[in-house]
Parts: C-alpha cells; structure tokens; sequence
C-alpha cells in the first residue's frame, strides 16, 4: 500500500536521458572514428578552422560512455566491476597524455590509431588529444570508477569529481561560442574540439543521472522545486548551445565572425525565451494547480468535522485546525506534544492496544476520552492507519478523529432501557432474570447460598382504581425504592412484571435470613405513603426461598412465586418462606 515517491518518475525519466545522452556520445565518436577512416574532415572537426576530434579522444569517449551505460540503473557486480576497469584504463591513457604534455616528449602512443591522417592534419603533437581534453576525461574517469562505490567519502569526492569534469568542457564551449579560440587551442591545430567538450558535457549529465540519489541530483530533487530547476539549468544550457549551433550556421552562410556572433545571439535569445515561456506558462498551471490543491485543503481543514492527528510515537506532529473547535487550543499548541497526556487514564492501556496494531500496519477503528483544553473528557472514535510519507515509508500513523459524546450517551441511554425499567429504574425482567441465570451458575461459596424474595402489591388494582393511574405508578416507584434500600448493595431488585419484583440475595446463610430480609421489605412496604395530599396503604405479599445447588431458574422462580401465592392466600400482607422440597411455611409475625 506503499505511495510511489514523485521523484521516482522524474529519476525515470532521467535514467531515459542519460541513456539517451550516451548514445548520442557513442554516435560521435563513432562518426568521428569514421571520418579519419575515410579522410572525411568534417566529421572530425565541425568547421575547419577549429581543432579536430583525435582518435585517441573518440576511443576515451566509447569507453567513458560504456562505463557509464554498465553502470546505470541497477547493474549486477560484474558489471559495475567491468565499467570500473574501462573508466580506470581511460584515466591511465588521460595521465599517460597529461605526463607527455609535463615532460614535453611522446610515449610513442600518440599516433596509434589513423598515424598517416594525423600527421597530415596536426602539425604539432599529431594525434594527441589536449591537455583540456586529458584533464577533464581524467576527472571524469574519476568520478565514473567511482559510480557505485558507495563509501562515506565517496559521495563527496565523485561530486566534486563531477563538476571539476564537466567545469572544463563547460568553459571551452564558452570559450567556442564568444570565438576565443586561443582559451581551448593550445596550438592551431591540437585543442580540445568542440564535439569533444560537448560530448565530455552530455557524459557528465549522464554520470550524475547515473546516481540521482547523490549530490548535487538528490538536493535538487529534495527540493519541492528542483524539477523546475533543473528546466531553468537545461534552459541556461540549451542557451548555449543554440547560439553555438547559429554561430556555426551563420559562419557556415559565409557572415563575418562579428555578425555570426550578433545573429547567434539573437536566434539564441529568442529561442531561449519561446522556450522559457513555453516552460513558464506550464509551471503557472501547475502552481495554479498547487493553489487550487491549497485552497480546497484549507477549505476542508477549516471545515472539517473530523480532526485529523499526524502522531509519531506519542508526538503530535500535525493537527487539523478544527482541533481548536473541539477540544479548545490552536493546533500549534497540540503541535509537539504528547498525545497520551490528553488520553483518560482508563483508557490508556485500551489506545496503546490500538496503537500497536496500527505499528504493525492494522487500520483500527477505537473509542476512547481525550482532555479537552477546560479540562473535561470527550468521547472520542478515532479511526487510525499508518501513515505513508511522500516517498512512501511509513512515519507514524493518521488518525481521523470525531467526538462521540452524543452517541456514547445515546448508546448508554439504549442500554439503560434494553436493561432497566423506566418507571422504577429497576433491573428489568430480562436482567433480572440473567442475573439470576449468572448468580445461579456461580459456585457457592462455603456455607453460603442464593436467596430468591418474590414480591407482589396486594390489590394493586385497587389502589389504580381508587386513585388513578398516576398515583398508581408513584407506588409502585415507592415501593419498588422501599425495596430497593431495605437489601445490600450487591442484591439484585428487578421488575418481572405489572407489580412483581424479584429480589435475588447472593451469599445468605439459611432460608430464615432470607425471610428475615423479606419480613425487612414487607414491613417497610406496608408504611404509608404520602402522595398529593392523601395518604395510601400499600402493602406487599412476599414469597421466600433458597437456591438447591445447580438449580435451574424455572424451578427456583417457580418456587418463589408458590410462596408468594401461598401469601396471598394467606390474608396478604405475608411473607412465606418456602424451602427446596419442603411444604410452605408462614412466617409468624
Ligand atoms: P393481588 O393482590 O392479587 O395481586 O391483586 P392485584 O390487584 O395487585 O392484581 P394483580 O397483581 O394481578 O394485578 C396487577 C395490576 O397492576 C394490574 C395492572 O392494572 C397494574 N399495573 C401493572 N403495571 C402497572 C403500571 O405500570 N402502573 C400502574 N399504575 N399499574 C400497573
Ligand atoms: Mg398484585
């Protein structure tokens, strides 16, 4: 799920034009190699007057520019080791000429290859490529048998490398555009050529694409305008290069040497400009683009609902600005701190949980409390996955987050009324009967057992009758809290019926504390209530009995609810306690 860098597609295409660039190399000197077989001047020198393209130069060129070619994209050890060795032996044959020039005598080297033409052609120090030429394919070997050596000092010498052999091709095609031929000639007819220095230059470019991931390519693709850069260098360059094409073609036309330069100048600008303006125009779309991309983000951010939390670790590195709606605090103070410290204590352990799961690639979907800036808690559903970087490596996790506290207290509310009765607030039957269920299923304790009291209101029509529903509902409520105070804590009180409540007394000792409990709730029924004004009597029927160990709900309830008919009958107003298998038993009060 990893996002592709955008560099990658532009580190593609370079690959492409480094290749492209080789090859263009590989033509030249092939032509050139050509031209001193056939004693084709022009494809040795591009205008008569200039210096000539030696063999010795073409041969240094074919072996720089396969060095190069092996070496690009993702070569195997071999080849890596097979471009090394031609760089090496083409910056051996670049010293060796250098060491002829230092000592001013000739190794016998020089006139190898085409001996007859050269020495027709080159007057002095026939057949040898120039000091220039020497210097910068030495440097340049450099940095080539240096392509995929990846040492600490590596990257910095194979830049500086780098450079140093593209400054000098640079300076002599310069040097041929303003027609200062005394700057690359060392004598009228040995110099560096012009195809030379172009073509030390288009290997240079394809060098440096070899490896994007070093300087001075990775700074200039790190930067968020680097590819508009590198069109402002093409630009500059292609500048020159076109007033050094029309320069050549205009004194090609036969115009004097000053209105060759003027003319080259002027073609050279205002092609430079179409294509600057093309370029610019394209780049105005694109931060046209990047403005509309900004304001729909600020937009969105602004508006947003959600809070959208860039985390690394604990750390809040990013925050929406509708944080500050939230949670109170302008994001730049969210930004930087611990995201734990606003979490609720209880939930700690629960978010860790989720952010762990995230680690390990999980999308996770949690509720949890966060600490708002006035020091209250707010339910929270974050919805978090890793986050993917621009260059598509996970750096933390992204986390859309919504406060709940509506639906956290519509939920409890749903659950409260799944569980509980309105009108009394006990334990509904459903509830009642599982706690029941579960109080059952536990083992009891030693000597302890399960109480079960069965309660009903005597002539509770009646009392409806006689004072309305209304009032009928305050006693039932009234009673339903009498019973609910007389028992402890732990006791389950539930509603199982119109005016039945079931109570269920865990861990009693015998049957008569259970009656005994029940006799409690029997005479605090029976205390008059005071309603409106009036006065009524209300009193309860109760049925009394103990759980048989792994007894079933059926038959204890059953149990339960013979005593309290058994109460009933008995003139109401009774509790009657019931033993597992033994006859009913009043109470005597
Ligand atoms: P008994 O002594 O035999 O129990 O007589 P009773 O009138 O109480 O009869 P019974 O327990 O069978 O009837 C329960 C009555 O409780 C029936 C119904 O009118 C009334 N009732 C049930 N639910 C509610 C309620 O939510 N509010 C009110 N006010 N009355 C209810
Ligand atoms: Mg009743």
């Amino acid at each position: 799920m990893g996002e592709v860098s955008p560099h990658l597609g532009v580190e593609a295409k370079l690959a492409r034009w480094g290749r492209a660039v080789v090859v263009v190399v590989l033509v030249v000197a092939a032509l050139d190699w050509v031209g001193w077989a056939t004693g084709v001047e022009g494809l040795t020198r591009v205008y008569l007057a200039w210096p000539q393209m030696v063999p010795w130069s073409a041969l240094w060129l074919v072996g720089l520019a396969v060095a190069i070619l092996v070496q690009t994209g993702q070569p195997s050890r071999r080849r890596v080791w097979a471009g090394r060795g031609l760089a090496m032996m083409v910056g051996a044959c670049a010293v060796v000429v250098l060491a002829e020039y230092v000592s001013g005598r000739s190794l016998g080297l020089d006139q190898m290859w085409f001996g007859e033409a050269v020495r027709t052609l080159q007057s002095t120090w026939p057949g040898r490529p120039s000091p220039l030429t020497a210097s910068s394919v030495l440097i340049l070997a450099a940095a080539v048998a240096l392509t995929r050596v990846d040492r600490r000092w590596t990257c910095v010498v194979w830049s500086v490398c780098v450079m140093g052999a593209g400054a000098i091709p640079c300076f002599g095609v310069v040097a041929y555009v303003f027609g200062s031929m005394r700057l690359v000639g060392v004598t009228p007819s040995t110099g560096m050529a012009i195809s030379t220095a172009v073509a030390v230059l288009l290997l240079v470019v394809a060098t440096l694409v070899a490896r994007p991931d070093r300087p001075p390519l990775a700074w200039l693709l790190a930067r968020p305008d680097g590819v508009a850069l590198l069109r402002l260098y093409g630009l500059a360059i292609t500048f020159v290069f076109l007033v050094a094409l029309s320069r050549l073609t205009f004194l090609g036309l036969g115009r004097s040497q000053n209105a060759a330069f003027s003319l080259s100048l002027v073609v050279g600008t205002v092609l430079a400009v179409s294509v600057g303006f093309r370029l610019r125009n394209q780049e105005q779309s694109l931060l046209k683009d990047r403005a509309d991309a900004e304001m729909r983000y600020h937009i969105l951010a602004n508006n947003a609902v959600d809070i959208i939390v860039h985390l690394r670790g604990s750390r809040v590195v990013w925050i929406s600005p509708s944080v500050e709606v939230a949670f109170g605090g302008p994001p730049k103070q969210w930004i930087g701190s611990g995201f734990r410290l606003r979490i609720h204590p209880d939930d700690l352990d629960t978010l860790a949980n989720a952010l762990h799961r995230i680690t390990n690639g999980d999308s996770v979907l949690q509720r949890f409390r966060v600490r708002s800036f006035d020091g209250r808690y707010h339910w929270v559903d974050g919805h978090g996955k890793p986050y993917m970087d621009a260059e598509g490596n996970v750096d933390g996790l992204i986390a859309a987050l919504r406060i709940a506290d509506d639906r956290v207290k519509a939920e409890q509310q749903l659950e409260r009324l799944a569980r509980f009765d309105t009108l009394t607030g006990l334990a509904n039957r459903a509830e009642a009967i599982s706690r029941l269920e579960s109080a059952l299923a536990q083992p009891p304790a030693n000597g302890a057992h399960l109480g079960i009291l069965f309660c009903d209101i005597d002539h509770f029509k009646t009392i409806n009758d006689t004072w309305g529903h209304g009032i009928g509902d305050t006693v039932l409520a009234t009673l339903a809290a009498r019973v609910s105070e007389s028992v402890r804590h732990g006791d389950t009180v539930g509603r199982t019926g119109g005016d039945e409540i079931l109570v269920v007394l865990p861990g009693v000792h015998s049957i008569d504390e259970v009656a005994r409990i029940g006799e409690q709730i029997r005479r605090r029924a029976a205390e008059p209530i005071h309603q409106s004004g009036t006065t009524i009597h209300a009193t309860m029927s109760i049925g009394a009995t103990i759980a048989d160990p792994g007894e079933s709900v059926a038959s204890i309830t059953a149990r339960a609810d013979a005593a309290m008919y058994q109460a009933k009958s008995s003139n109401r107003n009774t509790v009657i306690q019931v033993e597992p298998a033994r006859l009913p038993r009043p109470i005597a009060r």
